[in-house]
């Protein structure tokens, strides 16, 4: 099956969800245990401090622990041999994959901060895993960006796999490509654009109702598309609609949440929209036709209805008062 698989070959099948994790890992594990021990692909995992949500995803899928102790090495920076392990792991002769999760300190008397770049120096490549470690847009003060503050710094390459969480097939695909090929191609966020090229609407099971108008005006009516109710969908690139949760199950949208555009830097304010805030076109970081296209079809379709309702309101006015409720069950605050 691995000699088949070309490199567009599998880059397509990642697309359009046909290598399943369990392929992956047997397909990864396959090609790690390929060579001699002494010379074999070594991947370490280094966590800093971070809350770990973002990779339940990633942690919880059967079978994946007992797979990490086999084919990983997985580090707490707060193991109390960080240091020694961290001098050992920079004088390994083949470069390793190291794979950087959470905060790590700059504190230049932490023990890991100091070996960090030394680390990442001797690497093959580095991949941010998670938000923290991709964006560090919450990080508090005490921490590294790791990407200005280090990466910029050296020529080790490096790509992002962000979310909350980040999906296994994400992180076991990428490892697969890179021992089976080279770097992913990555977008402009350096995230591989096997899966963030395409945004969440263009695979969302809703699509067609987001084209007709059938939005949901309030949590539980009924089923259509949630662009009004904050739904980021639009401006966020991510392949949870098609690879879905807890084992392919479900996924934010169709369990009824929008997508709160988990995968994006802008997470989670989005500039002040918030998690329930209404996308339009210009407050879009990614100004597409589709996002314009959005904006108008709800405008239109918002205008319409306030139109109806403003009707509906003025009968009701001439023979019972109305109750004082939002007809929408949000605010309209003017935005539209
Ligand atoms: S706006 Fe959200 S619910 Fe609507 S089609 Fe896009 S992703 Fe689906
Ligand atoms: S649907 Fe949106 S919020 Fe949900 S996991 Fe995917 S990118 Fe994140």
């Amino acid at each position: 099956m691995t000699s088949k698989l070309t490199r567009r070959s599998f880059v397509k099948k990642m697309i359009c969800g046909s290598l399943t994790v369990p392929f992956l890992m047997e397909l990864l594990a396959k090609e790690l245990t390929a060579e001699e021990k002494d010379s074999r692909q070594s991947i370490i995992w280094l966590q800093g401090h971070g809350s770990g949500i973002h990779k339940s995803g990633i942690w919880n899928f059967p079978g994946f622990h007992s797979y990490l102790a086999k084919h990983f090495r997985v580090i707490s920076s707060q193991s109390p041999d960080i240091h020694s392990l961290a001098i050992e792991l920079t004088e390994e002769e083949k470069p390793h994959i190291l794979i950087l999760d959470g905060y790590f300190s700059n504190d230049l008397d932490d023990p890991v901060n100091n070996l960090l770049k030394d680390l990442i120096v001797v690497s093959r490549a580095v991949i941010l895993l998670g938000n923290e470690a991709s964006y560090s847009k919450t990080k508090p003060d005490g921490f590294l960006n790791l990407e200005s503050e280090l990466l910029h710094l050296v020529e080790t390459p490096f790509f992002k796999l962000p979310g909350n969480p980040v999906p296994i097939r994400h992180l076991i695909g990428s490892l697969n490509y890179m021992i089976l090929y080279d770097l992913p191609e990555l977008d402009e966020l350096r995230r591989p654009v096997m899966f963030y090229s395409q945004t969440i609407c263009e695979r969302c099971q809703y699509r067609g109702d987001f084209e007709k108008g059938n939005f949901v005006r309030y949590f539980g009516q009924k089923e259509g598309c949630l662009y009004w109710l904050g739904c980021k969908g639009p401006v966020t690139r991510n392949s949870c609609a098609l690879e879905k949760w807890n084992g392919t199950t479900s996924w934010c949208v169709s369990a009824g949440s929008p997508c709160s555009g988990c995968s994006e830097p802008g997470y989670p304010d989005h500039k002040g929209l918030g998690l329930y805030g209404q996308l339009v076109s210009d407050d879009a970081p990614i100004n597409s036709m589709f996002v314009r296209n959005a904006s108008t079809i709800a405008q239109g379709a918002f205008a319409v209805t306030l139109a109806g309702v403003a009707i509906h309101a003025i009968s009701r006015k001439a023979s019972a008062p109305l109750k004082d409720e939002s007809v929408f069950g949000f605010e309209e605050d003017g935005d539209e």
